[in-house]
C-alpha cells in the first residue's frame, strides 16, 4: 500500500472512522484516545463516553491482567520508523450493557515524538466460534441426547488405552441396546421413541460415575467406557445399569417398560484397539440376548455366532465379484543394501457401508466357507498385475501373497498359480507365497505336496509368523522354503525382553544354517532396525520402514525410494 502524505492526517482519520473493524487507539497509560464508529457499535458506547477513560472499560474483568500483558509485554520490536511492531491475540470484550464477546485483537505499537501509542483493531468472533462449536458438536455429538457419538466414543477409548499402556490397567467397553425398541418406535411413533431414548440417556448418566463415559452409537445402541475397571467391576456396573432401567418410563403419560442387553469387552485381555473392543462387545451383546441373560462378557467361543460376522459372510461372495476387495502393499527392506526388494500384498474389503474392513475380520470366516479359494485367486491375480507394472517401471522387486490353511490343502493351487503368472506375464520367481506353521501342521502331507508343486514352478515360499506356531524343524526341512519371517511379537519386544531378543537371534542363526533368509516383521522403530542389522537379519518390514499403502501409491513410492540414497539404519 502506498504511504499517504504526512499531512493527510485528516484523510487517515476519515478512513479509520468508517472502517468495518472496531479500532481503538490508546496512549501509554492505556487511556482511550480514539474510538471509531464500528467500535461504538461493537461496544455499545458513544465515543464521547469513553475518550480519556482506561482501556479496561472495554475488556472482560475476568481477564484484565492477561489483557494488560498483551499490551505491555510487547518486547523490543523492530524499531524502524514510527511503527514499532504488531501482535495478534484473543481477548474478551465487554459491552456497555455488561455482556461479553470473544474477539480477535490486532495490537500495534507506534512511536509518537517521545511517547508510545497503541492501536487495537478488534474483530468480534462470536459467530466464528459459534460455527466452530456447532461443527464440532455435529461431528462428535449425538443431537438427541447430547452424548458423544460413535466417532468420539472410539477416540475416547483410544485415549483411555494410551493412558492405560503407561500403567496397564484394564478398562471395559460395554454395549447396551434396548430390546424391542423398533416395535416401540413403530407403534408409538418416532417422537415418543426419541423421548424414551432421552430418558434412558438421563438415567444412564445418573447411574454412572463422572469418570465413566457414555455415548450414543446410533439407534437404540449406547456405549459405556469404564476406565480402570476390573472384569468383575464391569459386571457390577452392567447390573446396576440394568437395574436403573428396570423401572417403567413415562412417555407422555404412557408407562413403558424396556429391557436391555449388555455386552462387555475388556482391554487388554479381549482386544487391544477400539474397533476390536467394540466388535467383541457386540459379540457378547448378541450372546447376552440369545441366552436371555441380560449381560455377558466376551469369550472367544462366542465369536462364530456374531451376527455381523454372519451377515458379512453372506456379502463376501458378491464383494469379490463386485471388486470391493482391494490390495494394500507393504514394502520389504533389504538391510545390507538399504534397497526395497519386495512388497507384501495385504487384502482389505472396501465395504460400501461399513468402510474399510481389515482382513482379520473376514479371512477366517472365508476359510470356513470355502470362499478363501476365490479370494486367494483374486489376490494372486491383482498382486501379479501390480508386480508386472512395477517391473515395467524398472523396479526389480518381488511380490508376496499370503496363503491360508485351506489353500495349502488345495491340490489345484499350483496349476492355478501357473495360469495366473502366465496371464500376467510374471516370472515365477517374482512371486513369493507366505504360509504359516499352522497351515502346514493342519495336514502335513498335503502341505508338502502342494508346496512341492509350487516350488517346481519356481515360486518362492516363506514361513510367515515364525515362532508362534509349533512346527518341528524336521518338517521345515522337508519343505522347499526360502525364507522365514519372524513374527512381529518377538521383534517388537526385542529391545526390552532378553527372551525375545534371544529368540530373534537364534531364529536368525537357525535360518542361516539351513540356508534360509530371514525377514523381521513389525519393525516399528529405528532402534529395533539397528539391532536387527547388528544381529545379521536379512530383511525387514514394518511401520518404521513403511505402513501398508494403497496399490496406487506403490509406484510413486518406489520411484521415490529408488532415487533416495539407500536408507540409513
Ligand atoms: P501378516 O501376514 O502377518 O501381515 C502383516 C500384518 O502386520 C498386516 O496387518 C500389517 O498391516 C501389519 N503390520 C505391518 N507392519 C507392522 C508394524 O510395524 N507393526 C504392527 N503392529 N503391525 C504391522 P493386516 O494387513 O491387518 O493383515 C493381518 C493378517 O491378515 C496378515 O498378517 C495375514 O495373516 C492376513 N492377510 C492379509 N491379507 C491376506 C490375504 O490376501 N490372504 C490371506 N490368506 N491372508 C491375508
Ligand atoms: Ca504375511
Ligand atoms: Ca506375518
Amino acid at each position: 500500500m502506498a504511504r499517504p502524505p504526512e499531512h493527510d492526517a485528516e484523510l487517515l482519520f476519515g478512513v479509520i472512522s468508517i472502517a468495518a473493524d472496531a479500532i481503538v487507539m490508546i496512549d501509554e497509560a492505556q487511556r482511550i484516545m480514539l474510538f471509531n464508529r464500528s467500535a461504538e457499535q461493537a461496544f455499545g458506547y458513544a465515543a464521547s463516553e469513553v475518550l480519556g477513560r482506561p482501556l479496561d472499560l472495554l475488556l472482560s474483568p475476568r481477564f484484565v491482567e492477561i489483557h494488560r500483558q498483551h499490551v505491555s509485554n510487547f518486547g523490543a520490536g523492530p524499531a524502524t520508523s514510527k511503527f514499532m511492531g504488531e501482535r495478534q491475540c484473543k481477548i474478551f470484550g465487554r459491552r456497555k450493557d455488561g455482556t461479553e464477546f470473544p474477539a480477535e485483537a490486532t495490537i500495534s505499537r507506534w512511536k509518537r515524538s517521545s511517547e508510545m501509542i497503541f492501536t487495537v483493531v478488534v474483530r468480534d468472533i462470536t459467530e466464528r466460534e459459534r460455527d466452530r462449536t456447532t461443527i464440532h458438536q455435529l461431528a462428535y455429538y449425538d443431537t438427541l441426547t447430547g452424548f458423544p457419538n460413535r466417532t468420539l466414543f472410539r477416540d475416547l477409548i483410544r485415549q483411555a488405552i494410551v493412558v492405560g499402556r503407561e500403567a496397564p490397567k484394564p478398562l471395559a467397553v460395554l454395549l447396551l441396546d434396548l430390546d424391542q425398541f423398533k416395535e416401540i418406535n413403530d407403534t408409538l411413533g418416532h417422537h415418543r421413541g426419541d423421548l424414551l431414548l432421552r430418558q434412558v440417556a438421563r438415567r444412564l448418566k445418573e447411574v454412572l460415575r463422572p469418570t465413566d463415559a457414555v455415548a450414543r452409537l446410533g439407534g437404540d445402541e449406547f456405549g459405556l467406557l469404564l476406565p480402570l475397571a476390573a472384569p468383575e467391576d464391569a459386571t457390577l456396573v452392567a447390573q446396576k445399569v440394568q437395574h436403573a432401567l428396570e423401572a417403567p418410563f413415562e412417555i407422555e403419560g404412557l408407562p413403558i417398560n424396556v429391557e436391555t442387553g449388555i455386552g462387555i469387552a475388556i482391554f487388554p485381555s479381549h482386544a487391544g484397539d477400539p474397533d476390536n473392543l467394540l466388535q467383541k462387545a457386540d459379540v457378547a451383546l448378541y450372546a447376552a440376548k440369545k441366552e436371555g441373560s441380560g449381560h455377558a462378557i466376551y469369550a472367544p467361543h462366542l465369536d462364530p455366532h456374531n451376527p455381523r460376522r454372519l451377515s458379512l459372510l453372506g456379502e463376501l461372495r458378491d464383494a469379490i465379484r463386485a471388486g470391493q476387495l482391494i490390495l494394500h502393499f507393504q514394502p520389504k527392506l533389504h538391510l545390507l543394501s538399504g534397497r526395497i526388494v519386495g512388497a507384501e500384498a495385504l487384502v482389505r474389503w472396501q465395504h460400501p457401508s461399513l468402510g474399510l474392513i481389515p482382513p482379520g475380520e473376514f479371512i477366517s470366516p472365508a476359510e470356513q466357507t470355502g470362499l478363501i479359494r476365490p479370494l486367494t485367486l483374486f489376490v494372486l491375480q491383482e498382486a501379479a498385475r501390480h508386480c508386472q507394472r512395477w517391473r515395467q517401471a524398472g523396479h526389480r522387486i518381488t511380490v508376496a501373497v499370503n496363503l491360508s490353511v485351506r489353500n495349502l490343502q488345495d491340490p489345484q493351487l499350483p496349476a492355478c498359480v501357473e495360469g495366473i503368472l502366465k496371464d500376467a506375464g510374471v516370472a515365477p520367481d517374482w512371486l513369493e507365497l507366505e504360509i504359516t506353521e499352522s497351515g502346514i501342521m493342519a495336514n502335513v502331507q498335503m502341505a508338502i505336496d502342494v508346496t512341492a508343486g509350487l516350488s517346481r514352478l519356481g515360486v518362492g515360499l516363506a514361513i510367515d509368523d515364525f515362532g508362534i506356531g509349533h512346527s518341528s524343524l524336521g518338517i521345515l526341512k522337508k519343505l522347499p522354503v526360502r525364507c522365514l519371517k519372524i513374527d512381529r511379537s518377538f521383534v517388537k519386544e526385542m529391545l526390552t525382553s532378553e527372551d525375545d531378543a534371544s529368540i530373534v537371534r537364534s531364529t536368525i542363526d537357525l535360518a542361516h544354517s539351513l540356508g534360509l533368509t530371514v525377514v523381521a516383521e513389525g519393525v516399528e522403530t529405528q532402534e529395533v532396525l539397528r539391532k536387527l542389522v547388528a544381529t545379521g537379519c536379512d530383511e525387514a518390514q514394518g511401520y518404521y520402514i513403511c505402513r501398508p499403502m494403497p496399490a496406487a501409491a506403490m509406484l510413486p513410492w518406489l520411484d521415490q525410494a529408488s532415487q533416495a540414497p539407500p536408507r540409513a539404519t
